[in-house]
């Protein structure tokens, strides 16, 4: 429940009992105190006081304004955990995101292979059953079938790379931490792009180069929310030069690279205290900061079963451009909410105090009432729209 929901769950528990009291009151007092007033009129004023004060406008505005907002998100592709989660997004302040698969569109096409031509069939056997968009790549780049009773002792290394048994021969697969990592010598490279290095028995063998495309809304997504006030991070696990690369090209305020999963958890702890913050992942070596984030967002196509359970938002379609929309139609969704609480509050009070002057007849209870909810209602569904 948000706090508006709590809101008026507490309100309704002094508001109830207070109502009836005075209801009482002016059935039974009204004629002592006001000459002329018969008990018959001051009955029928407590009874339309009672109609009025019922408060169905109130607690069914507040969780409607909600359903509608989530409902209308859901509707642009977003699906969102729960009305919380609304909440915290009318209010995020960071956005920080992972690279591969979130900013880029985490398929890897081979641009060159450097030493041994064999690295490529390593690599795929390597990857033959690893989840991650490099291992899809590489296994679409190899393209030929897999011999899995060839494969061993399958061990990925989180934020390495991967190591194997081949035919009895340790083959390694995997970034320049992991070579650094087995002591095994091999070739720097300058190049722009993703680096996946071969090693079989500790014995470099060859460089794949992969590279990544950005994907076409990403720019225009930072953009956006540097528009609404919100600051941009990226973190990633791949080179310093790719990732720097990326984040200017699409206009990022500040860049992480190089991180393992539990650096990527630090930065975040670190980033936490500075607002509310919001992560965007694929799940894959990043859920842990996922769940930590006050907001996380899932890509729902490219993401992992974990990330899709551990987020609060799930974009369908992967497109980072919902990240502004959801913000948005968020904020917008928190006006409605406010705007059917003041205005049911408001319109029951008034001709509350109507009906105690006797200015207010049964007709005006019941508009009070139903006419209430209905406006709340009406109010509401003007989240639906797409
Ligand atoms: P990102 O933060 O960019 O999404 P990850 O944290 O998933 O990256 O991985 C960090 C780095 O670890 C990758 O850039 C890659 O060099 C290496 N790596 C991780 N998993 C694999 C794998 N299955 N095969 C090859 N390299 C991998
Ligand atoms: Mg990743």
């Amino acid at each position: 429940k948000t706090k508006s929901e709590n809101f008026i769950t507490k309100f309704s528990k002094v508001y109830t009992p207070i109502v009836v009291l005075l209801a009482v009151a002016i059935a039974a007092f009204l004629p002592v105190f006001m000459p002329g007033i018969t008990y018959y009129d001051s009955i029928e004023r407590a009874c339309a006081f009672l109609v009025i004060s019922c408060p169905c406008a109130l607690v069914i505005s507040i969780p409607l304004g909600f359903f509608a907002g989530i409902g209308g998100l859901s509707k642009n592709g977003i699906l969102v955990k729960g009305s919380t989660v609304i909440e915290n997004l009318s209010v995020l302040k960071q956005m920080v995101f992972d690279k591969t698969g979130t900013i880029t569109e985490g398929k890897f096409g081979v641009s060159k292979i450097l030493g041994n031509e064999n690295a490529l069939e390593y690599a795929a056997y390597a990857e033959n059953n690893s989840t991650h968009p490099i291992a899809t790549s590489i296994l679409e780049a190899y393209g030929k079938e897999i011999d899995g009773t060839r494969i061993m002792d399958v061990e990925e290394i989180a934020g390495h790379g991967i190591s194997v048994k081949l035919d009895g021969d340790v083959i390694l697969v995997g970034n320049e931490k992991l070579m650094n990592q087995f002591n095994v010598d091999y070739p720097r490279v300058d190049e722009l792009g993703t680096l996946v290095l071969v090693a079989k028995n500790n014995e470099y063998v060859g460089t794949i180069i992969i590279e990544d495309r950005l994907k076409k809304d990403s720019k225009q997504a930072i953009q956006s929310l540097k528009a609404t006030g919100i600051s941009s991070v990226m973190l990633s696990g791949d080179r310093k030069v790719v990732a720097e690369h990326i984040a200017k090209e699409v206009g990022i305020d500040s860049v992480y690279s190089e991180c393992l999963p539990n650096q990527k958890v630090e930065v975040v702890e670190k980033l936490l205290p500075n607002g509310k913050l919001g992560f965007a992942g694929d799940g894959i070596n990043d859920a842990p900061v996922l769940a930590l984030a006050d907001l996380g967002f899932a890509m729902g196509g490219v993401g992992s079963d974990a990330a899709i359970e551990a987020a609060d938002v799930v974009i369908m379609d992967d497109n980072l451009n919902k990240i502004p929309l959801a913000i948005n139609r968020s904020k917008k969704t928190m006006k409605i909410v406010q705007q059917n609480i003041v205005g049911a509050i408001g319109i029951k009070l008034l001709v509350l105090v109507m009906a105690g002057f006797g200015l207010a007849g049964m007709w005006l209870a019941i508009f009070a009432d139903v006419g209430v909810s209905v406006l709340a209602i009406l109010n509401s569904i003007r989240l639906l729209k797409k």
